[in-house]
């Protein structure tokens, strides 16, 4: 493979100040991954960097190596701040004091920073972009831990190897990643297997809700704050799924809305089968993503009123991409 040569590289090699690395809200996979790896790659380089999460991390990536070292944002001011796996500081959720900023990204469009920025809208995870940070710097410094991490991105954000950016590629990288050391069936029973039973409750409430829309072009589901407090489970749980309505047959968009009264909001994941851009759906609510996965914040007062703004959204889109049943 022909080594890029990444303008960053050289910034951060000649970098001697403080480095926070920062990951979105609601961390997943690819943002905790990619964010560790590039965390403990740097710390190899003898830099003084750290890691924060405005929501910490959750259970199911609890695992990774250097999870415990994850911090809350504070109000330090640091020399400079690297967003990753997010379309700009402002998914951080939080504001953070920083000197220069710097994005590590996969998503399309959003915020730009100047020539630092480290984008690719085409790479399947921002840890194949952290990876290759890694490999035109000093390959000797990959290891277990940072493997484990940049996998992790990987596997998560390509569904376990079986979305649509699952490619050749993807394999070649995770097929390195394995020979570092990085273990694919520690990894998945770690993240997918260690779910709690409450977690099951919460699964049977919010798969009564399941709805039907569009001549089933459209599905999904409603996750009332009250499922969470009647099932002893948190916003955390809500993670993947969006991903049972996506599973139904002719399903070309799918949806989850979130009840997060205490944002005054309705947090919405949206997810495509085949080739509808829910990207696009997303950006029309006023969020972001990819294609395949986006999401959003609703501001409404009430469920109807979110859930017509959602659809609204989803019916302009269909009828602009030339979507039928
Ligand atoms: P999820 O549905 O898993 O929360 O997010 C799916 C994708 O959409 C992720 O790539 C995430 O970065 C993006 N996304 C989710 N929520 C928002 C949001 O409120 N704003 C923006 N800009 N992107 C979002
Ligand atoms: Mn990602």
């Amino acid at each position: 493979m022909v080594k890029r040569s990444i303008p960053l590289v050289e910034f951060l090699r000649n970098t001697n100040g403080s480095i926070l690395i920062i990951t979105h809200e609601n961390p997943d996979g690819d943002a905790l991954g990619s964010g560790l790896a590039l965390y403990k790659f740097l710390k190899k380089k003898g830099k003084e960097v750290y890691i924060a999460s405005k929501d910490g991390v959750p259970h199911m990536l609890d695992f990774l190596p250097g999870a415990q070292e994850v911090i809350k944002p504070d109000d330090r001011f640091y020399d400079v701040g690297i967003i990753v796996d997010a379309s700009g500081f402002y998914r951080a959720g939080t504001d953070v004091k920083v000197g220069k900023k710097i994005r590590i990204d996969h998503h399309i469009g959003g915020e730009f920073y100047g020539m630092h920025d480290y984008i690719d809208p085409n790479a399947p995870a921002t840890a194949s972009l952290v990876y290759e940070i890694i490999k035109s710097w000093d390959e000797s410094a990959m290891d277990k831990d940072i493997a484990t991490c940049i996998y992790t991105g990987l596997a998560t954000d390509t569904g376990f190897f079986r979305y649509s950016n699952t490619t050749e590629k993807t394999f070649e990288l995770a097929r390195e990643l394995v020979s570092w050391g990085a273990d694919p069936y520690y990894v998945y029973t770690m993240f997918f297997e260690r779910e709690k039973p409450n977690k099951m409750k919460l699964i049977a409430r919010v798969l009564e809700t399941l709805q039907l829309h569009e001549n089933g072009l459209v599905a999904g589901v409603t996750v009332f704050k009250r499922f969470l407090d009647e099932t002893g489970t948190t916003y955390e749980d809500t993670e993947g799924l969006v991903n049972y309505p996506r599973s139904i047959e002719g399903v070309r968009v799918a949806y989850a809305l979130i009840e997060k009264p205490e944002e005054g909001v309705w947090k919405v994941s949206l997810r495509a089968k085949g080739d509808v851009n829910v990207g696009k759906i997303a950006e029309r609510l006023g969020g972001g993503g990819h294609k395949y996965a986006s999401g959003a914040k609703i501001e409404a007062r009430s469920y109807e009123e979110a859930l017509a703004r959602l659809l609204s959204a989803i019916r302009e889109e269909l009828k602009l991409q030339k979507v039928h049943a």
